[in-house]
């Protein structure tokens, strides 16, 4: 998730970030390809090429060029409803697109576009927020951002299909196991009370998820579960991995993002939470790790915040 043009000044770091991410993933995507063409004429194994993208607002100044990234997914590849998450490997490339915090820019902006453009999608809704300020993300929402009301929820066309994104959008791993069973399950039965549809889909808040909560999700009768790791998707897989991106994305470097070039950013973190549980260990062991100060406590956040934000 990143936060939309204009809350605040970008800094040189994020620029530098940013311009770095797309090089490294234009090589990615010259590599894929070229294994891509190499397994089609040794008639080896196609490498994956089938991708979830995760929104999270539309802003109205953005509806078009939201529009332009839909037009672009239709000429590159063949748009995928995630309820029948089935037959995406070949030759053939495919993109799933969902939304995270059921904000009313999706419903007033992108819902329209993807109706238009018969392209289906999948929205996560926090339960027990419904028509209200989101009570997280101020860093990332505009302040005249709200979440869709119960009645907006409902009025969706069939194409969009929704999931569950818990009932208060708590960080699950912040929380006693009972209470995220409470999440997990309390916000399916809502959901399902409030539409008369079934959910089977859910996406884990700010991305922050476990062996544990997975399970817990398989318990509550989820058929799928969906983080912000970026990565290819197999379709046998309960936990599927999706990648970030936002309307206001260059046309390169979402054009990347749909190809799944940014998928190297996982190695990357898994890299980080490494290092940062590490440090965490060297400390509680008495060692002087000599980068500063670092409490245990907040090495374990960060490594968290690490594994489910960075862009
Ligand atoms: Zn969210």
């Amino acid at each position: 998730m990143s936060e939309t043009p204009g809350i605040r000044k970008v800094s040189l770091m994020r620029w530098v970030l940013r311009i770095s991410n797309l090089i490294i993933s234009l090589m990615v995507c010259v590599f894929d390809d070229a294994w891509f063409q190499l397994s089609r004429l040794f008639r080896g194994n196609l490498p994956c090429r089938c991708i979830v993208l995760y929104y999270h607002s539309v802003p109205k100044e953005y509806a078009e060029r939201f529009e332009e990234q839909m037009r672009l997914v239709l000429k590159l590849a063949a748009p995928l409803d995630l309820r029948y998450l089935k037959g995406c490997s070949g030759k053939k490339r495919f993109v799933a697109i969902t939304f995270d915090d059921s904000m009313e820019s999706f419903y007033n902006n992108a819902v329209p576009v993807l109706v238009r453009l018969k392209i289906p999608a999948t929205v996560f809704a926090v339960a027990d927020a419904l028509g209200t300020r989101p009570g997280w993300g101020d860093h990332y929402y505009l302040p005249t951002e709200r979440v869709m009301s119960a009645t907006q929820l409902q009025s969706l066309p069939d194409a969009i299909s929704i999931g569950s994104h818990t009932l208060t959008h708590v960080s699950l791993v912040t929380v006693e196991p009972e209470m995220a069973r409470g999440e997990i399950t309390g916000s399916r039965q809502r959901l399902e009370n409030l539409l008369q549809r079934s959910v089977t889909l859910f996406s884990f808040p700010h991305g922050h998820f476990n062996e544990a909560l997975v399970h817990q999700c398989r318990e509550a009768g989820y058929e799928r579960v969906f983080t912000t790791e970026p990565r290819c998707v197999n379709e046998t897989n309960f936990v599927i991995g999706r990648v970030s991106a936002d309307p206001w994305d260059w046309p390169l470097e979402f054009r990347l993002k749909m190809m799944g070039a940014y998928r190297w950013r996982r190695s990357v973190r898994a890299a980080l939470n490494r290092m940062l549980h590490y440090l965490a260990l060297g400390q509680a062991l008495g060692w002087e790790p000599g980068f500063g100060k670092m409490e245990s406590q907040k090495a374990e956040k960060d490594s968290v915040d690490v594994h489910a934000g960075l862009r």
